[in-house]
């Protein structure tokens, strides 16, 4: 299963309710979230993820009070 995972850094506030669900979100230098191999841009954190941990990562985006966290299944054409 294919899904990509956003972050709004602009949103984010640090809070780390996501971490509780998903081990793979952890706190970064400036005190923002961050998860592995995730790349910024444009004040938004990015990563695609293949594997069957969607539903963590959907956990992990509904604790989020300030929902910052959007996590869409990617299909391949
Ligand atoms: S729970 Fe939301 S606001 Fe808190 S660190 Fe995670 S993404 Fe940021």
């Amino acid at each position: 299963m294919s899904y990509e995972i956003t972050v709004d850094l602009t949103t984010c506030d640090g809070i780390f309710a996501c971490l509780v669900r998903d081990g793979r979100f952890e706190e970064a230098d400036d005190g923002l979230v961050t998860l592995p191999d995730g790349r910024r841009e444009d004040g938004e954190l990015r990563v695609t993820f293949d594997d069957d941990r969607l539903g963590e990562a959907r956990d992990a985006a509904a604790a989020c009070p300030l929902d910052a966290i959007d996590v869409r299944e990617v299909t391949e054409s």
